[in-house]
């Protein structure tokens, strides 16, 4: 893999989404003193290509993808892996999550799927969680993973317009204040109430002091 040289980038992120590098700045903001917005860019920004992902845990990916950006721009280099475990199922899908139903990111086939599989599962045993594995790479070969879990329990039937993936399935355990007894799925909440609680906030705000030691 070749990329461009990042210019005055200080971090690389493994995303083509530039939400997510948002999202990053802003976690990192608080623990970096004089974060520029420039110093954080995406794999997109310097033209690297995506590893293929194939790693066994989401930790394992998530190192796999800041190795090779880290390798391939001479950056410290964050990546992330993530999916939905299951308990009745064991786990899974796991890192098969966006490929559950066979077509990479289709969301609603993945979504029928799970609901089909566990329709005569009782509610007592519909727990599941969303989990993250967040990792940073830099070029003089440190390593280092933070994981972050949303624990909650399977709705029924889908539930509210926002998010993406399994989000209108996942009825988290930690509901906001304003939530009032109902129960709302991933869905259904704001994005910054989703980002306060989520596998993927909880694994980045915990890397957030290791990447501002290596910057
Ligand atoms: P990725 O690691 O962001 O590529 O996510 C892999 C797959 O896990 C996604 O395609 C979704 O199916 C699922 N997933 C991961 N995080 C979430 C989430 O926050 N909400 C819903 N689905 C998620």
């Amino acid at each position: 893999m070749s990329a461009r040289p990042a210019g005055s980038a200080r971090l690389v992120l493994a995303t083509h989404n530039a939400h997510k590098v948002g999202e990053l700045r802003a976690i990192l903001a608080p623990v970096v003193a004089g974060l520029d917005p420039a110093d954080v860019v995406g794999a997109a920004d310097v033209g690297a290509e995506p590893p293929v992902e194939d790693g066994v845990t989401f930790a394992a990916n998530a190192l796999l993808k800041a190795r090779a950006l880290a390798r391939a721009t001479g950056l410290p280099a964050v990546a992330d892996d993530s999916g939905l475990c299951v308990d009745v199922l064991g786990g899974a899908p796991g890192i098969f999550s966006a490929r559950w139903a066979g077509a990479h990111g289709d969301d609603a086939a993945n979504l029928a799927l799970l609901l089909a599989q566990l329709a005569d599962v009782p509610d007592e045993h519909r727990g599941a969680g969303f989990t993250c594995a967040a990792a940073l790479v830099t070029p003089d070969g440190f390593e280092h993973v933070e994981i972050g879990v949303l624990r909650g329990r399977l709705a029924r039937s889908p539930r509210g317009e926002g998010g993406f993936g399994y989000d209108p399935v996942l009825v988290p355990d930690e509901q906001p204040a304003r939530a009032a007894g109902r129960l709302l799925t991933c869905a259904e909440l704001t994005p910054e109430e989703k980002n306060a609680i989520s596998h993927r906030g909880t694994a980045f705000r915990a890397l957030a002091p290791t990447i501002a030691a290596r910057l």
